[in-house]
């Protein structure tokens, strides 16, 4: 199905969406973003494809589809190529199944917890912090740049008080590892903030008190995904 094609390049194909994984929400930079992992087939070949936000709302497994401008990408860790849905102008129209027999795929396996790893080591610098507050209904970002008491939300529109909407953390910091020393750079989101916080049992922290509770992390044992260095779990073996 896409031996032809190079990474980067948007195409249109049918093809039968034969598994889908469950929904995942994933915390990232521009909010919280909704995506599901599944498997087309079409009578010439396979693929995983990759569905985000509203198209996870759009697909079942079993039905045909005709998927219009969906992008061809390129795992940067397993080098495997694949399909997603693109940020603007993929179309996905629900069409009648093959004349053709499938080509045989490969069993999509369900779960994916393959790509992390666990490190012991310290926090020897904090690259970048950010602090802003979220949507309460749709938990996306809301620039509020004017400090104004009522704001809305970009996404859904929805407009609320500023003081009820929870505050969203994210760090990016250096890492070195013991005893190799070797340098990584993670990434922390919120959830995994917010537990950091109430460990070390600090409330509502200012910019400095944040980037103090990273620097204080020495000898911790962090679980983070090798693709795409965010870091899922902290732990301190020696408290
Ligand atoms: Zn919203």
């Amino acid at each position: 199905m896409l031996k032809t094609v190079a990474p980067g390049q948007l195409i249109t194909v049918k093809a039968k969406v034969t598994a889908l994984r469950e929904a995942k929400t994933l915390q990232t930079s521009r909010g919280t973003l909704k995506m599901i992992e599944g498997q087309i087939v079409d009578p010439q070949g396979y693929s995983k494809i990759v569905f985000w936000e509203n198209f996870c709302d759009q697909v079942e497994a079993g039905t045909t589809y005709i998927f219009e401008n969906i992008q061809v990408k390129k795992d940067a860790v397993t080098k495997q190529v694949y399909v997603n849905t693109a940020k603007s102008g993929t179309t996905i129209t629900a069409t009648e199944p093959h004349a053709n027999i499938l080509a045989l795929a490969p069993t999509f396996t369900v779960s994916d917890d393959s790509m992390t790893t666990s490190v012991e080591g310290s926090v020897a610098g904090v690259i970048s912090t950010s602090m802003y507050i979220a949507c309460n209904k749709c938990n996306k970002k809301i620039q509020n740049d004017n400090s104004s008491e009522i704001i809305k939300c970009n996404y859904c529109n929805m407009q609320q008080l500023a003081g009820l909407c929870p505050t969203q953390y994210y760090a990016q910091f250096f890492f070195l590892t013991t005893p190799k020393k070797d340098r990584l750079t993670l990434t922390l989101f919120n959830k995994v903030i917010s537990q950091l916080f109430s460990t070390e049992g600090v409330i509502n922290p200012s910019k400095n008190d944040f980037v103090k509770v990273l620097l204080g992390l020495k000898d911790i044992v962090v679980t983070y995904n090798k693709r795409s260095k965010v870091v899922t779990n902290i732990l301190r073996p020696h408290i």
